[in-house]
């Protein structure tokens, strides 16, 4: 997977900023300052006016689907209509990478998609129809256009240990580049645990996902209840 940055806001905190003020903020802020409060207390719709253009490669189609979810964003992928896939890379879950018998079948089966896609070609079969044998794992292209205020809202439930690894693969790859062009929006964001200090996920915790969170050891510094804990309900 590759993810690039295609275009960004420039002068984001400053523009941000500035339109807080003509809401109205305290005076004698600076634009960091004001920047800081907004994404501290989620007064987030002036973090609207910052957006990116990301174009990701090597990403499954099952991911592209996902991503396709967050629907506060704009969204371009290859098309299957138009261009051939012959020969298609595509993705290998890491629990497959890991297991040889398994890697060796899930290999032949896209050997045998590919070899089908190419036959019906030779059959004379449309592109259009064709397209139908390819596989979830079958590689795309996309061009994704977010908004700051959705990318936090992304990056919360796509960085939980919940989400699916390749999607989770994905939004850590963005945050290490958005983060570094506005820390200030986006070095406090993780999952969506992390953001609001109280994680929804309240079956995640006992869940076989919930061993990889970092959260959720009761005696350690960095632990984070779950809804539940804050509601000091035992019995849902
Ligand atoms: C761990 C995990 C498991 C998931 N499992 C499933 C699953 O099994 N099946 C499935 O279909 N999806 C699943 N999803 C996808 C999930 O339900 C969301 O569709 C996806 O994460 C996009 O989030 P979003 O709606 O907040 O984002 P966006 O679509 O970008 O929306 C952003 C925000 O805008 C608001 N909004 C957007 N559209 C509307 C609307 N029509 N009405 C009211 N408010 C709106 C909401 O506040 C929303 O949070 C899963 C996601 C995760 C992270």
């Amino acid at each position: 997977m590759k993810v690039e940055l295609l275009k960004y806001t420039e002068g984001g905190i400053e523009l941000v900023a500035q339109s807080a003020r003509v809401s109205g903020v305290p005076g004698g802020m600076s634009d960091e300052e004001i920047v800081r409060m907004i994404v501290e207390n989620d007064y987030s719709s002036a973090l609207e006016h910052i957006s990116f253009t990301f174009n990701l490669s090597g990403i499954s189609v099952a991911l592209s689907r996902e991503l396709l979810e967050h629907r506060i964003a704009s969204h371009t992928a290859r098309s299957t209509r138009y261009q051939e896939e012959e020969d298609f890379g595509y993705y290998i879950p890491t629990e497959i990478l890991k297991n040889k018998r398994a890697l060796e079948n899930y290999k032949k089966a896209m050997r045998e998609l590919s070899k089908t896609y190419v036959e019906l070609r030779d059959m004379g079969i449309s592109r259009e129809s064709r397209r139908y044998v390819l596989p979830m794992a079958v590689h795309t292209n996309y061009v994704w256009t977010v908004n700051a205020r959705s990318l936090i809202n992304f990056l919360g439930l796509r960085l939980c240990v919940r989400a699916s690894p390749e999607i989770r693969e994905l939004a850590k790859k963005i945050r290490d580049i958005v983060v570094k062009i506005y820390p200030e929006i986006f070095e406090s964001v993780e999952c969506r645990g992390k953001i609001m200090s109280v994680c929804p996920e309240n079956e995640v915790r006992d869940s076989p996902q919930g061993k990889d969170c970092p959260y959720k050891i009761r005696s350690s510094k960095a632990f984070i209840p779950t809804k539940r804990d804050v509601r000091g309900r035992k019995d849902w």
